[in-house]
């Protein structure tokens, strides 16, 4: 997070992509865009563009993986190697299996797993195009296609970050600012809670900027909340009403 002389705020305070500091980017939520998954979503969050499939409950392969009490979750988050400025390497990395398990975690606390033993619930999320964020926009765009497919959920789970540039809390940072910034500080909630389900960060906050951070990116997740409702909502609309 070195900044080599970059400005990432303007005299007026606004970024490089003019928004203020408590903007998020613009987003758009679509449910049900798959027609051979039993839910998805198509997730466009700033330049990051996701797409989500899930599967299941289903029976679980190889069968010994099954746990007789709760639904196993797999979570494969995916950073398509068109996505990047420069080819992503294909296949998993470090990353994206640390990314995939922080996030399973994240949707196991919102599933009811104890409704559907040994059985297994499959999400797959393909980031087609990243420009900071993705593991938000991949785990918000997840739980939309789980209520998509009609998986029983205390809650969706909504991710969001926020972080720090110039020494100012901003919400949701792109490219530049994930570059250069000092902080970023992605978190997910179930909403309705305000539980916390994941909580991730790099770099330096005092301890004043941190729970300014986390309000700010609550703050956000709220936002980003209302749109996953309204891409649900939109999905099951009866015709006429
Ligand atoms: P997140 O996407 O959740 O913010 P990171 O902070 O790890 O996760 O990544 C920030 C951004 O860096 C990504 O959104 C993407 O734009 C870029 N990035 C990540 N991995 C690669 C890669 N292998 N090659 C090029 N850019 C990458």
């Amino acid at each position: 997070m070195k900044n080599p002389g970059i400005k990432l705020l303007d005299e007026n305070g606004k970024r490089l992509d003019g928004r203020g500091l408590k903007e998020l980017r613009p987003i758009t939520i679509k449910a049900g865009v798959l027609d051979r998954a039993d839910g998805s979503c198509y997730l466009e969050w700033g330049g990051n563009k996701v797409l989500a499939g899930v599967y299941g409950p289903r029976e679980v392969i190889p069968r010994h993986l099954a746990d007789p009490l709760k639904a196993r979750v797999v979570y494969r988050y995916n950073l398509a190697p068109f996505s990047v400025d420069e080819r992503a390497r294909p296949g998993p990395s470090r990353r994206s299996i640390e990314i995939s398990k922080v996030s399973r975690e994240a949707l196991e606390k919102a599933i009811f797993l104890e409704e559907f033993p040994k059985t297994q619930i499959d999400v797959y999320v393909e980031v087609l195009e990243a420009e900071a964020g993705t593991r938000c926009a991949a785990l918000t765009a997840a739980s939309v296609a789980l209520a998509d497919a009609g998986i029983p959920m205390r809650d969706l789970v909504t991710a969001c970050a926020a972080g720090k540039i110039e020494g100012k809390i901003a919400l949701d940072l792109m490219k530049e600012e994930d570059n250069y910034g000092e902080a970023d500080f992605p978190i997910a909630i179930m909403p309705r809670t305000k539980e916390i389900v994941l909580m991730q960060m790099d770099g330096n906050f005092t301890r004043e900027e941190l729970t300014e951070a986390l309000e700010t990116a609550i703050n956000g997740a709220m936002q980003v909340y209302e749109l996953q409702k309204k891409a649900l909502k939109e999905r099951y609309k009866i015709e006429g009403e």
